[in-house]
């Protein structure tokens, strides 16, 4: 029989980061779809407490912990002595994780010291015959492979947007702390360095993707381009909807040639095939072709929708579920209207 341990993190703040949430959903699911395998939760932080008692209520059987001062900051020599520790501590053969930065940088590692296997970006876990299996993208996300692995422990790096957080199982949870001593670290985090200002443009967790295209920046009907208002109608349009700016290769490439572009843009928002292949719910691209180098980063987004004067573009060859062939600007300074009535 597989014994399952959920392992993560907390945030600074204590609490368990969204992902989390995601990925113990999954990890109760499966532990149910094996038969009702034993499910431990496995815990790092400064104090995992409260982080504890969020999900006292989903079934596992141990609460594992690994706390203190040491553990509560993101620095590899510490996250893998403790993930090891609870590894080893569980004897789990599947150790489902979340894939955070801090997690996706320590785990591979602890899995080589316990003679494990990993896997990383996994995009579903599921059960065939009795046994698990994960599936993962290949080839910037164009190929996708269902795979099996022997050898145990196997570490299963899960990415966000997969499975639904798991909420109301809050309660008292009895932990059980596991001894590491800290090993010798010459890394102190002595602080964190926000993100630039164009990065905080960049929102995982929000509900809306919306991507900017180079046509932003083009010759509009008057023969003019209309840069300034371009900026206008996104920076309106993001602060009120909370979505996260995406942007095509084109346009963030225009910076390097020396072109007027939308100042709050930079590579980091680029989508694509050479860019980031990021998770909503839904998607909106405004003055977007729809290129197929550029959709292959939609790869996650639920809904999309795109906005173009081309009634030939990308988008209408059946890479969007609507395509608006309107004016963006017009398009956009509309939506800005009601939402600012809403
Ligand atoms: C190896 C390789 C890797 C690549 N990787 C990526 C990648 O990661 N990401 C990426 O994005 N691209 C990538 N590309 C480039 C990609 O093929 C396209 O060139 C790029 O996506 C085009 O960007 P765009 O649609 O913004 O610009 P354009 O192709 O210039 O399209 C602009 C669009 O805006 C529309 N438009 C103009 N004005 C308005 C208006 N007022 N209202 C509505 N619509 C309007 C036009 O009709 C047009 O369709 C890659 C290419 C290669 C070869």
């Amino acid at each position: 029989m597989e014994k399952i341990l959920f392992l993560t993190h907390t945030d600074p703040d204590g609490a368990l980061p969204r992902v989390a949430r995601e990925v113990l959903g999954g990890a109760v699911q499966l532990s149910k779809d094996l038969g009702g395998a034993p499910l431990a939760v496995g815990l790092v932080g400064a104090d995992v407490g409260a982080a504890a008692d969020s999900v006292a209520g989903c079934g596992a059987d141990a609460f594992l912990a690994v706390a203190g001062d040491d553990f509560g900051v993101s620095r590899y020599a510490t996250d893998a002595a403790a993930a090891e520790a609870l590894a080893r501590k569980s004897e789990a053969t599947l150790v489902v994780v979340p894939a955070t930065s801090r997690f996706a940088r320590a785990i591979p590692g602890v899995a080589l010291r316990v003679e494990g296997r990993v896997d990383t970006h996994v995009t579903d876990v599921s059960v065939e015959d009795g046994k698990p299996q994960i599936e993962r993208w290949y080839y910037r996300q164009r190929m996708v492979a269902t795979l099996l692995r022997e050898q145990r422990p196997w570490f299963i790096l899960v990415d966000s947007g997969v499975f639904e957080p798991l909420e109301g199982v809050s309660g008292s949870a009895s932990l059980e702390s596991v001894p590491v001593d800290p090993p010798a670290t010459r890394t102190q985090v002595v602080g964190i360095e926000a993100a630039a200002g164009e990065a905080q443009t960049i929102r995982p967790d929000a509900e809306l993707l919306f991507v900017a295209g180079a046509g932003w920046t083009k010759k509009q009907a008057d023969g003019q381009p209309h840069v300034p208002e371009a900026e206008q109608l996104i920076l309106g349009f993001l602060e009120k909807s909370q979505a996260s700016l995406g942007s095509s290769k084109s346009l963030v490439d225009q910076s390097g040639e020396g072109q007027t572009v939308l100042s709050f843009m930079s590579h980091m928002n680029q989508v694509g095939q050479t860019g980031s292949t990021p998770r909503h719910p839904k998607g909106l691209a405004t003055c977007c072709h729809g290129e197929e180098p550029h959709v292959v980063g939609w790869r996650f987004i639920k809904e999309r929708r795109a906005v173009n004067l081309d009634p030939g573009c990308g988008w209408a060859q059946g890479k969007a579920d609507v395509l608006y062939v309107a004016d963006a600007f017009e398009v956009m300074s509309n939506v800005n209207e009601l939402l600012g009535q809403g």
